[in-house]
């Protein structure tokens, strides 16, 4: 039976992986500081480590069985716009160090195939409708943000690890992803999550606030789709970064509108300030679709799933205080 560790199985698209991975019948071993909120992991253990210490790293992919076959690396400090703005130091701190040691770990005890979760932010910002982005031109880099520019140094630390140890790598960068078990409030949740909440939590014909002049355009992946994404990548010849992301954009007053529709709601939108981040970011997602990779849900079909999901946790939270 072929291993697999999962490093941030306690986030959203970590716990979603392992149960793609379980149901490929890989042995699971989920990582991660915390255990997933939602609901219990369907890995076949679960090892509560920090992985910015070296030592946990090598805990984490060492099993009784040897070295996992597999290791997938999504742990991060990460969150949606407001957080990535206001956590620039943690971002770059504690991200940089769970990469630098993992993959020392991993190229080190010899791990054969190693997946490194990096993302669009490694782009620019663009305009909307300027011709799509190869991956090559990421570089020359200037990313938007911090939490970019770890990224981008991560890919290539990556990369220098796989030459000099022979450990096949594979990067996918992400575009944003949605679905449920996704943070949904606290402050680290992302625009989709967000605006459920918002629209859960009003009356039919409320008006609710958004960040910027609600202009901005960006595309979303739902989970289903990206976990696909990273296991085809994986186990593909696709060399260097590869961009994983749904080819639609939308305003985030259009996201807004799909949102209201499926809560069956009339909801008005006031813009308020806010972190925005880019105006845009396009793309090309050709190396993905080279190898059979197309995205099925449309932010329709995926907000009809995530939404109902954000609903129920807001009445959960709602009773929960309620109660005392
Ligand atoms: P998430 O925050 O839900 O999951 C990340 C997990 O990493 C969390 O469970 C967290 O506890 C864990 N973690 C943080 N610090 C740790 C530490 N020191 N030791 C062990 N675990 C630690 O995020 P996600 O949305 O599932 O993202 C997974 C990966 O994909 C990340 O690398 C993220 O940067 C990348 N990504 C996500 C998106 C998106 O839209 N969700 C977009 C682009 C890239």
């Amino acid at each position: 039976m072929k291993t697999a560790v999962v490093c941030g199985a306690g986030g959203f698209i970590g716990s979603h992986l392992v149960k793609r991975l379980k149901a490929e019948g890989y042995w699971v071993r989920g990582v991660d500081i915390k255990r997933p909120e939602f609901s219990r992991s369907a890995a076949d253990e679960f090892k509560l480590l920090d992985l910015r210490l070296p030592k946990n790293c090598v805990k984490a992919i060492s099993l009784q069985q040897g070295i996992a076959d597999e290791v997938y690396q999504l742990a991060a400090d990460m969150g949606g716009m407001g957080f990535i703005h206001s956590a620039e130091c943690e971002i770059m701190h504690n991200s940089v160090l769970i990469n630098v040691h993992m993959t020392q770990a991993a190229a080190t005890l010899g791990v054969k195939r190693y997946f490194y979760s990096s993302s669009v932010c490694v782009y620019r910002d663009m305009k909307h409708g300027e011709p799509e982005m190869t991956e090559a031109q990421a570089v020359p880099a200037n990313p938007d943000n911090e939490y970019g520019w770890e990224k981008l140094y991560s890919e290539r630390m990556a990369l220098a690890y796989s030459r000099k140890f022979g450990m096949t790598v594979r990067i996918a960068r992400f575009q944003n992803c949605y679905g449920p078990e996704g943070t949904w409030r606290g402050g680290r949740e992302k625009a989709p999550a967000a605006i459920s909440r918002k629209v859960a939590e009003a009356a039919h014909g409320d008006t609710i606030d958004i960040w910027g002049d609600g202009s901005a355009v960006r595309s979303y992946t739902y989970v289903d789709d990206m976990v696909d994404g990273i296991f085809r990548l994986m186990h593909s010849d696709l060399e260097g970064a590869v961009n994983i992301g749904c080819p639609h954009y939308y305003t985030v007053k259009e996201l807004v509108d799909i949102t209201a529709a499926v809560a069956g709601k009339t909801i008005q939108t006031r813009t308020v300030p806010g972190p925005v981040g880019v105006q845009s970011r396009n793309f090309s997602n050709e190396r993905i679709y080279s190898i059979g990779w197309t995205s099925r849900f449309d932010l329709k079909d995926g907000m009809a799933l995530t939404y109902p999901w954000v609903k129920k946790q807001v009445k959960k939270a709602a009773a929960k205080a309620k109660a005392g």
